[in-house]
């Protein structure tokens, strides 16, 4: 059985399953998923080179990195005390 306490993320304290004293956050992060702007004002456009120079930058990132830069998704718990504020601010602006 699993014996590590559930912590607030935020706060770290401990959380009590079935006790209703917490927040499950679930988060979810796309880049951007419309496509490319086409930029028209290229007089000149070589699309090849463009591939090359995005394939270059791909290939310096793991397979995991890569994904991470277009899609994430966790989940934090937070106490009611924390939950409270947060939700009516999550951006933290
Ligand atoms: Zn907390």
């Amino acid at each position: 059985m699993d014996h590590s306490p559930l912590l607030c993320h935020r706060c770290g304290t401990e959380l009590h399953p079935g006790s209703g004293d917490f927040y499950v956050v679930r988060i979810e992060a796309f880049a951007d998923p419309s496509p490319p702007v086409i930029e028209e004002a290229d007089p000149d456009p070589d699309p090849r080179r463009e591939l090359d120079r995005l394939a270059e930058q791909l290939s310096t990132l793991s397979p995991q990195e890569a994904m991470d830069q277009v899609y994430r998704r966790l989940t934090i718990y937070l106490c009611v005390a924390c939950y409270r504020p947060w939700i009516e601010n999550p951006a933290g602006a």
